[in-house]
């Protein structure tokens, strides 16, 4: 992975020459209790806007990918699966991956190590406890991720689907990485709360089509992976599962195309490729206290 030679196409299983992911980051409710967790305020319309997501939104989607034969990867806070406990099971039931997504989708900036290390191993001790197993990869809230988590991760046995270092399954630091893309993850596109905090009206389905269409087209010509992240409360929405729908129909239609849960494209870069594409996570030092600075 150095000079200008291109890398070797990734070696995705026989006769598939590029990735596709469903994923979902089931948030609910959970990121407006953790922004308020100093005071819950009295106020209803957030906490309503984000319970469409298990009421309704997780349903339709659930839908969706039993409709086309996909199975998907749910990653779900745990708090999310303590006040809906018929989630996890519901989802492996119908043969999806559940996967950890912090306890109260806590930021990663917002609390200590031993703090995150804490909630890491309460989440997977609810995890066994409503399904009867460990899961097998973690999802970080907001998809940072710091040396300490990934440091947990691999002693935990853990994928981790944050980064975005590269576009193929890779390792970080000996942790296996099913990488995410902002560009195909559906609340940079259609998130509105209201109440004057949103940076832009929410984009139409015509324009996010276009453009997860190219990104399925890109990733087939250059042989990466698509990861699709969308999320319960927002992708949930009629007109967003429609969308859904036609490009779910592009996906399964196309012979070229692995599509994989994040688990199985973890278990196959360690089975099949794990000798390429090793990442250290090392940090550089800080510019001011390089040489070429000089304080002024
Ligand atoms: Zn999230």
């Amino acid at each position: 992975m150095t000079g200008l030679a291109p890398a070797p196409a990734y070696p995705w299983p026989e006769g598939k020459t590029s990735a596709f992911c469903f994923s979902v980051d089931v948030d609910a409710h959970a990121p407006w209790l953790w922004a308020n967790r100093d005071r819950v305020p009295n106020l209803l319309g957030h906490h309503e806007q984000r319970s469409f997501g298990p009421r309704v939104g997780l349903p339709r989607i659930a839908s969706l990918l039993a409709s086309h034969g996909i199975k998907g990867s749910f990653f779900v806070p745990a708090i999310v699966a303590e006040a809906h406990p018929w989630m996890l099971p519901a989802l492996l039931d119908a043969g999806h991956e559940v996967g950890l997504h912090g306890y109260f989708h806590e930021l990663v900036a917002q609390v200590s190590d031993d703090q995150f290390t804490h909630a890491l191993e309460a989440s997977i001790q609810l995890f066994k406890d409503q399904t009867g197993q460990a899961p097998r990869g973690f999802r970080s809230p907001a998809w940072e991720m710091t040396p300490h988590m990934l440091a947990e991760c691999r002693r935990l046995g853990l994928y981790d689907s944050s980064l975005m270092g590269l576009e193929t399954p890779h390792s970080v630091d000996g942790v296996t990485e099913v990488p995410v893309s902002w560009a195909t993850d559906d609340a940079i596109f259609f998130k509105f709360l209201g109440g004057g905090g949103d940076m832009a009206p929410p984009l139409g389905t015509d324009a996010v089509m276009r453009a997860w269409t190219e990104e399925l087209q890109a990733s087939r010509r250059y042989g990466t992976l698509m990861m699709l992240t969308v999320h319960d409360w927002i992708s949930g929405k009629a007109v967003r599962a429609q969308m859904l729908d036609k490009l779910l129909a592009h996906v399964a239609g196309a012979p070229d195309i692995w599509i994989a849960t994040a688990g199985q494209l973890a278990g196959h870069h360690r089975a099949h490729a794990a000798d390429r594409d090793m990442v250290q996570a090392t940090l550089p030092a800080s510019p001011l206290t390089h040489p070429a600075w000089k304080d002024a």
